[in-house]
């Protein structure tokens, strides 16, 4: 009988975040390098069982190990298996996706971002087109999803990426979300461009901690733009980030889920990633109870208020590597 990977093994896997991978498993089939997300700059791997995926970084010091196991893989941790199941080859970033980081540079500073430090390129237009095609080609281009930092200004940023999506919905018949920072208006030209989903991430609603983390951010403006989308793009088509481990409490968290489902939009509880390199004092990785917890709640918030992640077709929402999402987890 296989060790199925239980929502509770999934939340102790997510609270660790990564894991020592053996190196004949580090093929550029299963291996991504990641420049959005909380992995951006290292390298990762997604594993299933089949019913759930979980996305860890690859690290030498890690508790946790994957390991070839007759035709597939194992995970372990002090020796005992915690689930049996396979490796899936990676789109661009994600599996089934290409999920692509437009601009890999921001000239704002939030702290727990890596992107500002990784000062990558732009992509022009004709790389990200070919990108796409990679994943198209190999038949398992599902969706397609845009991210990026804002290299000059939200306003310029939204440009390029409207541009983008027009070219975008011409090229393929897959839905496209986009995240972006939004300014007044976004929700509008994005949708206007063909944008099937947008991401617009609050980071936290604790508006201490957000002023403290993301000061050069406005948290009114993305809540405002997120109210604006939700009818617009319709249910279950909008979602937002919310980190879980820079000080928040779980009260503040739930209220906040509570917040965003009344308005229709589905909260993304992503576990904070602290580069060793680059601590975050007073942050620190939810525990996996924490996790669970806060997931399940937030499932009970979600149903209340009609959304379910079952029926979200771009982005973290159906990729579900780094978050429990209700409704799909558990
Ligand atoms: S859940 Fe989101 S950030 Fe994590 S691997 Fe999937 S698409 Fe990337």
């Amino acid at each position: 009988m296989t060790i199925e990977l239980t929502s509770r093994d999934k939340a102790v896997l997510i609270s660790v975040g990564h894991a020592t991978v053996d190196t004949d498993l580090q093929t550029e089939e299963y291996v991504g390098r990641s420049t959005a997300g909380p992995g951006a700059g290292g390298r990762s791997v997604f594993f299933t069982d089949g019913k759930r995926r979980v996305r860890l970084s690859i690290r030498n010091d890690s508790p946790l190990h994957i390991r070839k196991e007759k035709d597939g893989v194992v995970i372990e941790r002090n020796g005992e298996i915690l689930a049996e199941g396979s490796l899936e080859p990676v789109g661009f970033h994600c599996p089934k996706q290409a999920y692509i980081t437009v601009s890999e540079q921001c000239t704002y500073h939030c702290a727990f971002c890596p992107v500002p430090r990784l000062n990558g390129p732009v992509k022009s237009p004709e790389r990200v087109l070919s990108m796409i095609d990679q994943v198209y080609l190999s038949g398992d281009l599902h969706a397609i999803s845009l991210t990026g930092g804002v290299t000059e200004t939200p306003e310029k940023e939204l440009d390029r990426m409207t541009a983008l999506v027009e070219d975008l919905v011409r090229e393929y018949d897959v839905p496209i979300g986009v995240s972006v920072y939004p300014t007044s208006g976004s929700s509008d030209l994005l949708y206007a461009a063909g944008a099937h989903e947008v991401k617009f991430n609050v980071e936290t609603m604790d508006r201490d901690l957000f002023s403290r983390y993301c000061p050069d951010l406005k948290l009114d403006q993305v809540i405002k733009e997120l109210k604006h989308a939700a009818p617009l793009f319709g249910k279950n088509r909008v979602s937002s980030n919310m980190i879980i481990g820079l000080g928040e409490s779980d009260e503040t968290v739930l209220s906040g889920v509570e917040t965003l489902a009344a308005i229709g939009v589905i909260p993304v509880l992503r576990a904070i990633s602290v580069n060793p390199d680059y601590p975050l004092p007073g942050a620190a990785r939810p525990t996996a109870e924490r996790l669970h917890h806060l997931a399940l709640s937030s499932k009970k918030i979600l149903g209340a208020h009609g959304l379910s992640p079952l029926h979200s077709r771009t982005m973290c929402l159906p990729c579900t590597g780094c978050d429990l999402i209700p409704d799909l987890d558990l």
